[in-house]
């Protein structure tokens, strides 16, 4: 039997009309606009693709989206005094600033330069202590890392909501992804193991997993005789390669076409884990602005 395909587009799509709704009785109820500002720092093509589509996807859901284009050798100082207006600027509830930044800028002082509370990355070292002790709770829990909450999202979706026991294997330690999806998984009271580049026998540790989460950022590192059988795979990996006819292709790390016949489930690349990280862009940012105008 083939895997389920699990649809992330689809998963997304219905999170996104929830949101709207929400937004549309902020708008209706408090004459408020929930609105979302990114900075882009230079013109890094990737970025540029990125950040429109974050856009797009702000206003498909009737929110405002504020983006402000700075210049690629703007000063460390300048920008950290971009991000502190708009920490106090009321009609922005979220805020990010899209990375990588230049070189010759300390990305830690820029992140930790935006509001905790507007911080719709969660990569704020407030918010990062707050999910490591498993404050993420009420209104003053942390803003969470938006691909680590679309993964547990895609995750439940198979399972359910119990993942208690569960053997899972993170497969990378970024702040962006491993780290934080690991700590979430751990509060879930899961049995995670994480592996890195240096792990010395990843087939060995993949064929132990009843679940496998890939961000390694390697095209074709998890291969089907790798995958216990019935385990559940979600690739967060997003690599290009080459094709022939020269304009490329996106794959994930997983090599899709010989793990669907072994796993139980599995996310595509595109359309898994990359929609549901922008739905969580929008939902932390709904989240933001009903702390904020509470
Ligand atoms: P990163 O480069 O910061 O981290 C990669 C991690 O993978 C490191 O911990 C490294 O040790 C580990 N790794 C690399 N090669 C490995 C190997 N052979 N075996 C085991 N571990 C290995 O990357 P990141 O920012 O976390 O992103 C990872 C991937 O996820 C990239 O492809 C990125 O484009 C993608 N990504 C996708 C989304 C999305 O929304 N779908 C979001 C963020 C990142």
């Amino acid at each position: 039997m083939t895997a389920k395909i699990i649809d992330g587009k689809e998963i997304s799509a219905k999170m996104r009309g929830e949101i709207a709704k929400d937004v549309a009785k902020i708008k209706a109820e408090k004459g408020i606009i929930v609105g979302l500002a990114v900075i882009l720092v230079g013109n890094d093509p990737a970025s540029e693709i990125y950040v429109k589509n974050k856009e797009k996807a702000a206003h498909a859901i009737g929110m405002n989206s504020y983006l402000f284009r700075l210049a690629a050798d703007i000063s460390q100082e300048d920008l950290i005094a971009k991000i502190h207006e708009l920490n106090r600027n009321p009609n922005i509830h979220g805020l990010l600033v899209q990375l990588p930044l230049p070189k010759k800028i300390d990305t830690k002082k820029i992140i930790h330069a935006i509001d905790p509370r507007k911080d719709v990355d969660g990569f704020n070292i407030i918010n990062v202590g707050k999910l490591s002790v498993g404050d993420i709770e009420g209104v003053d829990g942390a803003l969470i890392p938006c691909t680590p909450l679309g993964c547990m999202h895609l995750l439940k979706e198979v399972i359910g909501k119990n993942l208690v026991g569960m053997k899972v294997l993170v497969i990378g330690t970024s702040n962006i992804v491993g780290r934080p999806l690991s700590r979430l998984l751990l509060l879930e009271k899961a049995t995670v193991t994480i592996a890195n580049s240096a792990t010395k026998d990843l087939k060995a540790e993949c064929l132990q997993a009843d679940v496998i989460i890939s961000a390694a950022g390697v095209a074709g590192l998890i291969r089907g005789d790798m995958v216990k059988k019935d385990a559940i795979v979600i690739d967060v990996g997003i690599n290009r390669i080459a094709t022939a006819d020269g304009k490329g292709r996106l794959v994930g790390d997983v090599d899709f076409d010989s793990v669907r016949n072994i796993a139980k489930a599995i996310t595509p690349v595109p359309g898994g884990v990359g929609p549901m990280t922008i739905s969580y862009l929008l939902k932390n940012t709904l989240n933001c602005c009903l702390k904020i105008i509470k």
